[in-house]
């Protein structure tokens, strides 16, 4: 699944190749992905201007001319790949083609189809019903240590679990909550409310380091292989303790033979890996 610096990657291949490229034909295969296409959508795009591309949370925001926006989720396996001068007919997971009068190609392929499409009034974008609820933006001014200790006060639901909360801090998800959680010295078990300030104050930075970390080895992924095959999504990024069960701890020195390495619990229905020396 796509994660933030995944998202923040594909918005940055996006942009490099089509701020202020013009929609020249739009090609629609079904009629919805996870929800219902807009209607009329490609007679909508065409002639259209593409004047800003960003990121909130795990959406992509195409600005347009005329104040509109088109919203993108890649959901659980879509991928937007580029290319130049492609004549190729649409492949079967092709469900959206834009063609640019810059000669560019975009393809919205997405096998699983839990991605979605939008397009809405620029000035209605705060207050869509995907984005209105969404918390604060991880790597953004609002995320502080301060507004997060009085988020997670009284909290009795786990630390992990209240990091991937999406009305709280939007776009975190399983890998890099697991990843900031370790960097921090947290145990993933132990209950939002009880975390000390300065556990909290060592939080921040360590969300902050992982998704930076991991949007700057994004950004190496895209001057590689961007220009020779244009697919955006989908990086190799090392993770320190997601994934790892059983393995040694990599930054600490606890013994691996008295702990057995990083651990692996379920929590909310999802894999938690951490290290139980580090994160006691
Ligand atoms: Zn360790």
């Amino acid at each position: 699944m796509p994660e933030l610096p995944e998202v923040e990657t594909v918005c940055q291949g996006l942009a490099r190749v089509l701020i202020g490229a013009r929609f020249t034909d739009a090609e629609q295969h079904r009629g919805d992905l996870r929800t219902a296409l807009p209607k009329n959508l490609p007679a909508r795009l065409k002639g259209r201007r593409i004047e800003a591309i960003a990121r909130r949370a795990k959406y992509i925001l195409v600005t347009l001319d005329k104040d509109e926006v088109l919203l993108l989720h890649l959901g659980m396996s879509g991928r937007l790949v580029i290319s130049h001068d492609d004549k190729k007919p649409p492949g079967k997971h092709d469900h959206l083609v834009f063609h640019f009068d810059n000669g560019a190609t975009v393809r919205f392929n997405d096998p699983r189809r839990f991605g979605m499409c939008d397009l809405v009034a620029a000035q209605d974008i705060a207050r869509h019903k995907l984005l209105r609820r969404l918390g604060v933006e991880p790597l953004g001014p609002g995320l502080t240590v301060d507004w997060l200790a009085a988020k997670f006060k009284g909290k009795k639901i786990s630390i992990k679990n209240a990091l991937m909360d999406q009305r709280i801090i939007a776009g975190i998800g399983n890998i890099y909550a697991c990843e900031a959680l370790f960097y921090a010295g947290i145990n993933p078990k132990r209950k939002a409310g009880t975390c000390t300030k300065a556990q909290i104050g060592k939080l921040v930075p360590a969300i902050n380091k992982v998704l930076n970390s991991a949007v700057a080895s994004g950004g190496s992924t895209l001057r590689n292989y961007v220009q020779s095959n244009g697919d955006l999504g989908g990086f190799q990024h090392h993770f320190a303790v997601y994934d790892h069960e059983d393995q040694p701890c990599p930054n600490c020195r606890c013994d691996f033979k008295k702990t057995g390495g990083i651990r692996r619990i379920v929590q909310g229905g999802r894999s938690t890996f951490y290290c139980p020396v580090k994160q006691a």
